[in-house]
């Protein structure tokens, strides 16, 4: 009997560190890109699409679609330089 059918496997682009809404814990993301593969006994071997990109936690292991996790993470540091350029503000003193 043959065995094959289709997965998706996930290859992991960059890492980094943000905080996960799942967990509430500043953690480690992955941020992989996920292919679709023909799978012969369970075996990846032919890939037949891309399924897009997601950021994986790695200590609870949910994932997100990228752009909402990264744009987070982006207006997040926005937010700390302006409030960082605040406090240098001499009116704020
Ligand atoms: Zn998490």
């Amino acid at each position: 009997m043959i065995f094959f059918g289709t997965k998706a496997v996930g290859k992991t682009i960059e890492t980094g560190s943000f905080e996960c809404p799942s967990c509430n814990q500043s953690t480690v993301y992955k941020h992989e890109q996920v292919n679709k593969y023909f799978t012969l006994y369970f075996i990846p071997l032919i890939p037949l699409g891309d399924l897009g990109k997601q950021i994986t936690c790695t200590n609870c292991n949910s994932s997100f679609v990228p752009n909402t996790i990264l744009n987070h993470i982006e207006s997040k540091d926005a937010v700390n330089s302006i409030t960082k350029k605040k406090r240098n503000c001499p009116l704020f003193k």
